[in-house]
């Protein structure tokens, strides 16, 4: 049932998280309804987390609204929406992640044992951070998508095949 529930995933971190609202048709529909939720979603991302209660839960689904703001805005080229940069600033101000080398590699690690909800956030983060300077970030605008996602080529429009044909049955339905 989770996996099916997450099968989209798999989009860096940033976009993974803002995935977490899906369209059904052209409305949004929450995929983050229950703590269980969260925890099923942050396994899917390889972390494990203790059940939040519903203030993080609340807490979560902030960040991930103004992540898929940020997100939405940069794809057309337009500034952050109001307030909520302040969010995505205090995610990263709360647990420091530090880069490191390990085994050739860059690795960003939180020192001090933070909470691993919070170090998650954080990570969201930066990840956003990462994902605003990339050009390949687009978004889908498909019927029952709405999705994040990194293009392949530089003309691709759609994140899959299926969205593809879906957004031109739709226009086909509109004539
Ligand atoms: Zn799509």
């Amino acid at each position: 049932m989770t996996i099916e529930r997450w099968s989209w995933l798999g989009e860096p971190l940033a976009a993974d998280f803002a995935n977490t609202v899906r369209r059904r048709g052209q409305e949004y529909e929450e995929q983050l309804e229950h703590p269980q939720h969260l925890v099923d979603w942050a396994r899917h991302e390889g972390v494990e987390l203790e059940r939040p209660d519903a203030a993080q839960l609340e807490r979560v689904r902030e960040l991930r609204d103004a992540v898929f703001a940020i997100l939405l805005a940069a794809t057309s080229r337009e500034p952050p929406p109001p307030g909520t940069e302040r969010l995505v600033n205090a995610a990263l101000a709360a647990v420091p992640l530090v880069p490191q080398l390990q085994g050739g590699e860059v690795v960003l690690t939180a020192p001090g044992d933070p909470p691993a909800l919070d170090e998650l956030l954080a990570r969201v983060a930066a990840s956003l951070l990462d994902l605003l300077g990339d050009p390949a970030l687009a978004f889908c605008d498909a019927p029952s998508c709405g999705q994040f996602f990194l293009r392949h080529r530089r003309d691709q429009r759609w994140c899959g095949p299926a969205c593809g044909t879906r957004a031109r049955v739709a226009r086909h339905a509109r004539r």
